[in-house]
């Protein structure tokens, strides 16, 4: 086994079985929900925005397989303080690192963990598992939907 293939393991099983930023958030100012029934994925995506477009807050909770889990708790640890256009450049640049095998090149960014999901391009059939958290996270961006106590 590659260290590489090791430490993307590692960082896969860590970040699942201890999720960071994991549970739901209320109030927030956007919501967004993530399906992936290939997998049986189910994500959603909490953020408070601050006045000068900052993602003040940011968290998830859902069920679904390591990659999703470990995934999405790499989301909110790189988007926490970021600004949306920030976090929109880091969709695009992932979706094309883990879909099409882009290189990432933000340089202002730690992405060190995106990258270590890049193992995923391995298993075509996982990397929906993978993007779902940040399809689900630019769902809650457009939708802006303000989360009540009702369960979605
Ligand atoms: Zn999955």
């Amino acid at each position: 086994m590659s260290d590489l293939k090791k430490l993307y393991q590692d960082v896969i099983l860590e970040h699942s079985k201890n999720p960071r930023n994991f549970g739901t958030m209320e109030p927030c100012t956007h919501h967004g929900h993530g399906d992936n029934p290939l997998c049986g994925d189910k994500i959603d995506i909490f953020l408070t925005l601050d006045d000068s477009d900052h993602i003040e807050d940011i968290k998830f909770d859902g069920k679904g397989c390591a990659i999703t889990i470990a995934s999405a708790s790499l989301m909110t640890e790189i988007l926490k303080g970021k600004t949306i256009s920030t976090a929109q450049n880091l969709f695009d640049q992932f979706d094309g690192f883990v879909s099409d095998g882009n290189e990432i090149t933000s340089a202002d960014t730690d992405t060190k963990g995106l990258q270590l999901l890049s193992g995923v391009r391995q298993f075509p059939a996982r990397v929906k598992c993978a993007t779902l958290p940040w399809h689900a996270f630019k769902s809650a961006l457009q939708n802006s939907t303000i989360v009540t106590t009702e369960k979605v």
